[in-house]
């Protein structure tokens, strides 16, 4: 009797270690902090500042302290996270170079998406510090550009680039890899190639993402609502509710056309060398099809799972931590209040990943988690 107790224990703790040693378990291995909400852009198609954005009918902006970011990242420190900083726009956060030292400095890899409008103000610093990599977004040749950014945004962005490159180069650094992000609407989607083979100078760019518009129908949003209710008491979703749309707004495009051109600038880059990522993965007439008319099941990039809640953790500006990309409806826990170890371990994560072992969310579809490798960042 005592054996077999002996043995159900140690068995235990066995499958514990492994898991621990599979996925990291006791400390989050990708980390994305939210640090601040206010952004100097308001780009149309924005979740949180755009047309159906949810952060016009905020009253106060949240910004997170200083002091509570540096104990989360010394915290996770040790599980040698990959982390990511983003907002609103992460270069208007006060603190933003002690952040990214704190990180570099504790020798975690780190990426930081921006609008690339304070890139040349911060060129010299950022090239310093030497973050992994830089997520810029732009949206299409200038005129394009600019209907969804703002008037000379895109004049902007590309002097910071520059700037960003030329210093680089002259410091014979490899870091930090200029990523470009290209976000695919209705509004711009005929002009991919003219804008990276055109428009910019492709060669200045290390990494390059070509990334649909995500959405969510409403009936997958009042799904997700009702799941939310019934399983985690949580009566309202914000977050979930700015991402509907209807497949109708899509109907217009021309999918041979998005198609054609993607693979062309992929072509491109592999002459290049340039690393290429498209969400979602398989470019083919029928797949995109099926992702803007809502058809997501018969999609070729369908998950049935996903391991983000079991190694990713993102933190809001107001404190909130959740395992979902920008989906803080579904709080776990908050930093300004508790340790983000403890949250990690805790009975509510514990309860999302139950959840999630069994099925995906109704709004997995929208998010750039579910197209994206959880091995690479
Ligand atoms: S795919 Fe679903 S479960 Fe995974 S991170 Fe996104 S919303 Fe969360």
């Amino acid at each position: 009797m005592f054996c077999r107790i002996c043995h159900e224990f140690l068995r235990k703790i066995i499958d514990k270690y492994i898991i621990m040693k599979i996925f990291g378990i006791n400390h989050p291995k990708w980390v994305v902090i939210q640090l601040l909400e206010h952004c100097n852009l308001r780009c149309r198609m924005c979740y949180e500042w755009g047309e159906t954005g949810f952060y016009h009918k905020k009253k106060e902006l949240a910004i997170l302290e200083y002091k509570v970011i540096k104990k989360v990242i010394t915290d996770c420190l040790p599980g040698k996270p990959y982390f990511g900083l983003f907002g609103g726009e992460p270069f208007l956060y006060p603190n933003i170079e002690d952040v990214m030292r704190l990180i570099k400095n504790g020798g975690c890899g780190l990426d930081i998406p921006t609008n690339g409008v304070l890139l040349k103000q911060y060129a010299e610093m950022i090239v310093d510090v030497q973050p992994d990599r830089l997520w810029i977004s732009l949206d299409g040749p200038v005129e394009i550009n600019d209907e969804q950014r703002g008037k000379g945004v895109f004049n902007k962005v590309i002097q910071g680039i520059d700037a960003l490159y030329e210093i680089r180069e002259s410091k014979n650094y490899k870091l930090p890899k200029i990523g470009i992000t290209y976000i695919v609407t209705p509004f711009n989607y005929t002009f991919i190639e003219e804008f990276f083979l055109k428009s910019i100078d492709i060669r200045k760019i290390d990494h390059l993402s070509i990334e649909f518009q995500l959405f969510a129908t409403e009936e997958q949003y009042r799904h997700y609502l009702k799941i939310l209710a019934n399983e985690f008491g949580v009566f309202s979703a914000p977050c979930a509710k700015a991402i509907v749309r209807e497949p109708s707004d899509f109907a217009a495009m021309d999918f041979k056309v998005l198609a054609d051109q993607i693979r062309k600038v992929r072509s491109v880059c592999d002459e290049y060398g340039i690393y290429f990522i498209a969400y979602p993965k398989t470019i083919e007439l029928d797949n995109i099809v099926n992702f803007f008319s809502a058809n997501w099941s018969k999609m070729i990039d369908k998950r049935q799972k996903c391991v983000f809640p079991w190694m990713y953790a993102e933190i809001s500006a107001n404190g909130d931590v959740s395992v979902c990309h920008t989906y803080y409806d579904l709080v776990i826990g908050n930093i300004n209040v508790e340790n983000i170890l403890d949250i990690w371990e805790g009975d509510r994560l514990k309860k999302v990943r139950k959840f999630l072992k069994k099925q995906p969310y109704p709004i997995c579809t929208a998010c750039s988690r579910y197209y994206a490798d959880p091995n690479k960042h």
